[in-house]
């Protein structure tokens, strides 16, 4: 499996391609694409490598993560995933967008309620959710554990953890959400690709994330 990182809108956030570069499959997780240059780079990727799209996935319902929703729904026509909890923000949106400085009069599209433990298939990859709150209520993380990898959305990022001043964020339940769900999960050879930022590792981050220390 390979990783494409797309950096998109003003909050910089990774939306990732993860796909098997043989079978031609992948999933496309937090796509927040939102300006045009960012759409053609990924519609550019996705024809040169004839790439199928067969799930897209939102690790939680924040607008940077979420606002390219309805245009790869579109352009991929793939089912999209986001847990229930997290659909009160999709819901409220078109309230916030410009707040954080986003133009739109459309509401972000969901197919399915993105559940624990849901299992999503590529050729023999299987790629697995895990529930982890604290960042949002909704907030999941994905994981290979065949590849040792983990997409931990705003969950934690290199050296920090996501904030929790937003609604239904909790700072007590993303520490618990690291350290008692995530990390026992996951031993610390895992890489961690987050929503922001470079990626890391459980090792890394036990030894020098000044959250968790
Ligand atoms: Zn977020």
């Amino acid at each position: 499996m390979q990783v494409k990182t797309f950096v998109v809108n003003h909050y910089e956030v990774n939306s990732y391609l993860y796909f098997d570069s043989e079978l031609k499959e992948g999933i496309l997780i937090d796509p927040g694409f939102y300006y045009e240059d960012e759409k053609n780079k990924l519609i550019e990727f996705i024809f040169e490598n004839k790439l199928n799209i067969k799930y897209i996935i939102n690790t939680h319902g924040h607008i940077d993560h979420i606002i390219g929703n309805n245009f790869v729904k579109n352009f991929l026509k793939a089912p999209v995933y986001l847990n229930k909890n997290d659909w009160f923000l999709r819901d409220n949106i078109l309230d916030y967008s410009e707040v954080f400085g986003f133009q739109t009069n459309t509401i972000p599209h969901i197919d399915y309620d993105l559940i624990p433990n849901d299992k999503f298939l590529i050729g023999e990859n299987e790629i697995i959710t895990i529930h982890t709150p604290g960042h949002s209520p909704g907030s999941i993380c994905l994981i290979n554990h065949k590849d040792r990898f983990i997409f931990s959305g705003d969950l934690i990022f290199r050296n920090s953890i996501g904030r929790t001043d937003l609604p239904g964020g909790n700072y007590d339940l993303i520490i618990n959400s690291i350290r008692n769900i995530l990390f026992n999960n996951c031993g610390n050879e895992y890489l961690i690709f987050p929503g922001h930022g470079e990626k890391t590792s459980v090792l890394y981050e036990k030894e020098n994330n000044q959250f968790l220390i």
